[in-house]
C-alpha cells in the first residue's frame, strides 16, 4: 500500500510504511536555495546555525511553504497507478487531493475519519 501525504514530520515512516510518498516535502530534509538539490540533513554541515548542501549552499526545510505550487503532474501520476484511494482524514478536504481523484471518474474513492485504524481494519477485511 501506497501513502500519499501531506504531512511533513516522516511519521509515516517511523510508523513502518514503507511505501510514502510525502507530497509536500519533509522537515528531514533540507532543499539547496540556488541549486534546488535535495539533501538529508543528518550529518550536514552549517554555517551560522543554517545547513549546507553538498554544493556548498544555504538549504532550507524540504517542504511546501503557504503559497507554494505543487504541480498536479505529480499527483497525476500517483493516482492514474492507484488500484483504490482511501482519504484519510483531513485529505479528504484537501482540493488538490479531491479534484486529482476526480480525474479518475473508475475510481470510487472511501473516505475515513475518527477511528482511522478501525476504518483501515474493516478495509482490510472487504
Ligand atoms: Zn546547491
Amino acid at each position: 500500500m501506497r501513502i500519499v501525504t501531506t504531512a511533513t514530520d516522516g511519521l509515516h515512516r517511523q510508523a513502518g510504511s514503507r511505501e510514502v510518498v510525502e507530497l509536500y516535502g519533509s522537515v528531514w530534509r533540507g532543499r539547496c536555495i540556488e541549486c534546488d538539490r535535495s539533501y538529508s540533513l543528518n550529518g550536514l554541515p552549517e554555517q551560522d546555525g543554517i545547513p549546507l548542501g553538498l554544493c556548498a549552499h544555504w538549504l532550507r526545510p524540504d517542504v511546501v511553504w503557504p503559497g507554494e505550487w505543487v504541480g498536479h503532474k505529480r499527483l497525476d501520476e500517483l493516482v492514474q497507478q492507484a488500484q483504490a484511494v482511501v482519504f484519510l482524514g483531513e485529505a479528504a478536504h484537501n482540493p488538490q487531493f479531491v479534484e486529482a481523484v476526480r480525474r479518475r471518474p473508475d475510481l470510487a474513492p472511501r473516505y475515513l475519519e475518527g477511528d482511522i485504524e478501525a476504518g483501515l481494519r474493516d478495509l482490510s477485511q472487504e
